[in-house]
């Protein structure tokens, strides 16, 4: 499992105030999270210290808000409480995983900082054949 991002208490207490003790995801992990009596999409149900069969008691994380850009754990720990967001560990996990696979679709990153193009001389190019001459 990915290691969740650790904030101080302070920021996580103000993050948790701000979400009502209660999961934020509205189905950004993959889960619709259909509320029971209007059968819409709506928000997770798991709050802090509820107790889940699959989890035990539950302890809300404060992750990023942009998880794809601030998720990383040195980033998440520096970010304000308003930069976060409170999330239980199973969207966490399900936002990770949707992340990940993201990540895999996308094109490999060339590995240079600088692009390549600028510094090949083209064989025909007259700069070449100077330096043949020299
Ligand atoms: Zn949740
Ligand atoms: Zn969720």
């Amino acid at each position: 499992m990915t290691r969740p991002p650790i904030v101080g208490a302070p920021v996580w207490e103000a993050v948790m105030t701000a979400a009502g003790d209660r999961c934020q995801c509205q189905g950004a992990c993959g889960k619709k999270h259909t509320d029971p009596q209007t059968k819409k999409p709506g928000r997770c149900t798991l709050v802090n210290g509820q107790r889940t069969s699959k989890r035990g008691v539950v302890t809300l994380l404060a992750t990023p808000r942009d998880p794809v850009n601030e998720g990383d754990f040195h980033i998440a720990a520096a970010l304000p409480a308003t930069r976060l967001i409170a999330f239980c560990p199973d969207c966490y996990d399900g936002v990770r995983r949707i992340i990940k696979r993201a990540v895999k679709q996308l094109p490999p990153q060339s590995d240079g900082l600088f692009a390549a193009e600028e510094y090949r001389v083209d064989p025909a190019s007259k700069k070449q054949a100077d330096v043949g001459a020299a």
